[in-house]
């Protein structure tokens, strides 16, 4: 079965902070790779915009050696094309030089699009001028990017300096987690199906693990990272919308603002977490690099780098069962992994020695994205009936054909989704503030009591306590497996 491409329509993107990281090693990757899967063509144009004068060769050639370096090889003729719909234009946001020149350079009549690849601080400065220039009408879209804020205050500051100059419709902010394909995915199975949305409930469901662990640790981040920590970089955004897309209600229909609505019903639904119900842990020194202290140079940080807590959605569905999150830096695995664990079978009609079995949905995003249902049947032989567990692997290359092996990453199907104008895998401005009214508190008690996070080892899978978070409940994590 081959994945189909669906052209879309030519359309102007602006990337304010072309030069920079994202820009260079997300974005115009995703781009480029669209552009070789024949998804936009003709006239459309990038146009990247930075403080530095390159001009439009100079940043053409960042751009192609920015593409080899990350492996994206092609013939000269498609890298030479692909670069020919790039253009530059230098700008300052805080000045009203430029402008003109990135005026003149937007089409009317299309979808233009500008990204804004910058740290927050610009999103005042950009929107005032994108107004100021006549840039904003009914096809303008807007895409931010994380960290939306770092609290609600500011959360709600960043949503208001947006409503000021733009509708909530044009606004498109990323959380690249959600443009992953089993993401998707995970909504397919659950409402696509009958055999699982009968069972998705407590009654069924004995608990929930979301993990997302990495092995890398902060290096060259590390100034943003001792003002964030784990709990601000990834509980309250890819986390919480992992949670929320497990825990949420059928929506009437896939229709961007149904499937949001039911996503913040559920972030409303969150208890308060209690502070025994929460661990947080900071990477000491071993094998894979020195001490998170060393790495951000201040020997009495307080910045957690590991956080594992137990959460409740305190409605009909949920009421009873736990979702225990967990994520870290230099662990001993990248695995980015939900676990719906169900219940035991409520009678073993095979006795005591056949042995505890429940089935497992585990859904991994990364690496090796796919669906795996553990169910138990009867191992092989004539050894009389004993039961064993097997993965029932939904992997999408397998059922699908090798062309689905490599499908579009995230970054290519939101910056997509923007052009087309669905909004579905973006978050809304309420659901944002929902999910830092639920984060605040959690970050006010620790600072409160002074806490400091406990040490964990470089290459493990985190802080002692997190299993013990666990074994209090009578459960345990699953292992963190690459
Ligand atoms: P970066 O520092 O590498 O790049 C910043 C870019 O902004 C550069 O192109 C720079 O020229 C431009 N810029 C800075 N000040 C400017 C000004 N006054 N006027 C015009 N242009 C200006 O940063 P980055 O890593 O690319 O991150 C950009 C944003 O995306 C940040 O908010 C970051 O938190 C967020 N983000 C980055 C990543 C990542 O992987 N790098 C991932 C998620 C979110």
């Amino acid at each position: 079965m081959v994945s189909r491409v669906i052209p879309v329509d030519p359309f102007d993107l602006v990337i304010f902070g072309g030069t920079g990281d994202l820009a260079q090693r997300k974005i115009l990757p995703a781009l480029f790779r669209r552009f070789c899967a024949g998804q936009w063509s003709d006239t459309t144009r990038i146009i990247a915009v930075a403080r530095s004068p390159h001009g439009a060769d100079g940043f053409r050639q960042i751009v192609a050696g920015s593409l080899q370096d990350l492996g994206h090889s092609r013939d000269t003729a498609t890298l030479t094309e692909f670069l020919s719909r790039i253009d530059y234009v230098h700008l300052d946001a805080h000045s009203n030089d430029g402008w003109h020149a990135l005026s003149d350079r937007v089409q009317e009549d299309r979808v233009r699009a500008f990204y804004f690849s910058v740290g927050p601080e610009l999103f005042a400065p950009l929107a005032e001028r994108i107004q100021a220039n006549g840039l904003v009408n009914a096809k303008t879209r807007i895409v931010v990017e994380k960290p939306f804020g770092h609290d609600l205050s500011s959360a709600k500051d960043l949503n208001a300096i947006l409503a000021a100059r733009f509708d909530e419709s044009q606004i498109y902010r990323i959380d690249h987690y959600l443009g992953k394909e089993t993401v998707q995915n995970l909504m397919a199975v659950r409402f696509g199906n009958m055999l699982f949305e009968p069972l998705w409930n407590s009654q069924y469901v004995d608990h929930i693990q979301i993990t997302v662990a990495e092995t890398v640790g902060i290096d060259g981040r590390e100034e943003y990272y001792e003002h964030a920590g784990a709990m601000r970089d990834m509980v309250q955004n890819h986390l919480m919308q992992l949670l929320c897309l497990i825990a949420m209600e059928p929506p009437a229909k896939f229709d961007p603002d149904a499937v949001r609505d039911e996503k913040l019903k559920v972030i409303r639904a969150l208890d308060s977490v209690e502070p025994h119900h929460i661990v947080r842990g900071q990477f000491s020194a071993g094998p894979l690099g020195p001490s998170y202290r060393e790495v951000v140079g201040n020997p009495r940080s307080t910045t957690e780098s590991y956080v594992a807590l137990r959460a409740h959605v305190s409605n009909w569905r949920w009421a009873g069962t736990p979702f225990y999150l967990r994520t870290g830096k230099r662990l001993v695995a990248r695995s980015s992994v939900i676990n719906v664990m169900f219940k035991d079978a409520p009678h073993s009609i095979f006795g005591e020695e056949a042995g505890r079995h429940a089935n497992v949905l585990s859904i991994r995003l990364q690496p090796n994205e796919g669906i795996t249902l553990r169910v138990t049947i009867k191992e092989p032989g004539p050894g009389g009936m004993r039961l064993v567990d097997v993965p029932l692997d939904m992997s999408f290359a397998d059922a699908l054909g090798p062309e689905n092996q490599d499908p579009p990453g995230a970054y290519e199907r939101l910056i997509m989704d923007v052009i087309r104008g669905n909004q579905t895998l973006f978050m809304r401005g309420d659901e944002v503030e929902a999910a830092w009214a639920w984060t605040d508190p959690i970050i006010a008690g620790w600072q409160s009591r002074g806490d400091v996070p406990k040490p964990y080892d470089s290459g493990s899978t985190g802080p002692g306590d997190a299993e013990l978070l666990m074994k209090r409940d009578g459960r345990r994590w699953q292992g963190i497996k690459p």
